[in-house]
C-alpha cells in the first residue's frame, strides 16, 4: 500500500498491535511518528523499522496527558507540516468483576483509552481540518461490541470509542476527514499473553475461524482505512475477529 508523502502518528506503537501498522504504514513509505509511554521499547521498535522505505520518528508521551498531545502536534507539524494518518491504537485493560472492581480500575482504563482517543483525534483535527482532508482509525475491541466479563470498564470505554468515532465522522465529513474503528478480537499480543489459560480457552471456543488473530491481521484492516483506497468509507466499525461478533 502507497502512503509515500504521508505523515501518520500512531499511538501506542511500541509493541503489538501499534508496531505492526507503523511498519505497515513505513513499508510504504509513510512518515511514522510512532508514539508511546515506554522509552526503551519505543526505541527499539523504531530500530526494527530502520530498513523500511518510511522515515521513524519517536515521541515518548502518555495520551492521557493533554499538554504533552498539543505538544506534540505542535512539533510534528514543525517537522513534517502535515499530518495525514492518525492511529489512536494506545489502550490498556485492568479486568475484574464489577462487583470488585476498583474506581481507579475503571479511571485508568477510560483515562487512556477513551480520553487519549478524544485528545489525540482533537489536536489532529485542528490540523487536518485547516488541510481539508485526514484519516483517522481508533482501535475498538468486540468487547465493546458484545461486552465480556470480567471487563466492564474495558468494554464501556471500547464502546465509547465507537460512539465518538461516529460522531467524529459526522462532525469532520465537510473538511474530507474519514474516521472509522478497527475492532479486533482475540489477538495474539502482550496484552492476551497474559490471560489465564481458562480465559483463552473460552474466548477461542468463540471464533469460527478458530485462531487467534495476528497483529498483521489487524494492521492490514487499518492501513486499509488510512489509505486513499478508502476515501468514501467513514463512521464505520470493522471487526477483524474471525467472525466472533457477527
Ligand atoms: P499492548 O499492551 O501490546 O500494546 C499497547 C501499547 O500501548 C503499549 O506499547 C503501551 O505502552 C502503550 N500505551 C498504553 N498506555 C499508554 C498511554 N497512556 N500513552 C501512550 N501509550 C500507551 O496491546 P495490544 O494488544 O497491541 O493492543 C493495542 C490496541 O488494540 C489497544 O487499544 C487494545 O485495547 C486493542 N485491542 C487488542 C486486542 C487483543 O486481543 N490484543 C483485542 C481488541 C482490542
Amino acid at each position: 500500500m502507497n502512503f509515500q508523502g504521508k505523515t501518520a502518528i500512531v499511538t501506542g506503537a511500541a509493541r503489538g498491535i501499534g508496531l505492526a501498522i507503523a511498519r505497515r504504514l513505513a513499508e510504504g513509505g509513510a512518515t511514522v511518528i510512532m508514539v508511546d509511554l515506554l522509552e526503551q521499547a519505543l526505541q527499539e521498535a523504531a530500530a526494527s523499522l530502520a530498513q523500511t522505505p518510511g522515515t521513524v520518528h519517536t515521541f515518548m508521551l502518555n495520551v492521557t496527558d493533554e499538554q504533552a498531545v498539543e505538544k506534540l502536534f505542535d512539533q510534528v507539524l514543525a517537522k513534517t507540516g502535515q499530518v495525514d494518518i492518525l492511529i489512536n491504537n494506545a489502550g490498556i485493560t485492568r479486568d475484574g468483576l464489577l462487583v470488585a472492581m476498583s474506581t481507579d480500575d475503571w479511571d485508568a482504563v477510560l483515562n487512556v483509552n477513551l480520553k487519549g482517543t478524544f485528545l489525540m483525534t482533537k489536536y489532529a483535527c485542528r490540523i487536518m481540518m485547516r488541510q481539508r482532508s485526514g484519516r483517522i482509525v481508533n482501535i475498538a475491541s468486540v468487547s465493546g461490541l458484545m461486552g465480556n466479563p470480567g471487563q466492564a470498564n474495558y468494554s464501556a470505554s471500547k464502546a465509547g470509542v465507537v460512539g465518538f468515532t461516529k460522531t467524529v465522522a459526522r462532525e469532520m465529513a465537510g473538511r474530507n476527514i474519514c474516521c472509522n474503528a478497527v475492532a479486533p478480537g482475540f489477538i495474539d499480543t502482550e496484552m492476551t499473553r497474559v490471560l489465564p489459560d481458562k480465559a483463552k480457552e473460552r474466548a477461542l471456543s468463540l471464533i469460527p475461524l478458530g485462531r487467534m488473530g495476528t497483529v498483521d491481521d489487524v494492521a492490514a484492516a487499518v492501513c486499509f482505512l488510512a489509505s486513499d483506497q478508502a476515501a468514501y468509507i467513514t463512521g464505520q466499525v470493522l471487526a477483524v475477529d474471525g467472525g466472533m461478533a457477527m
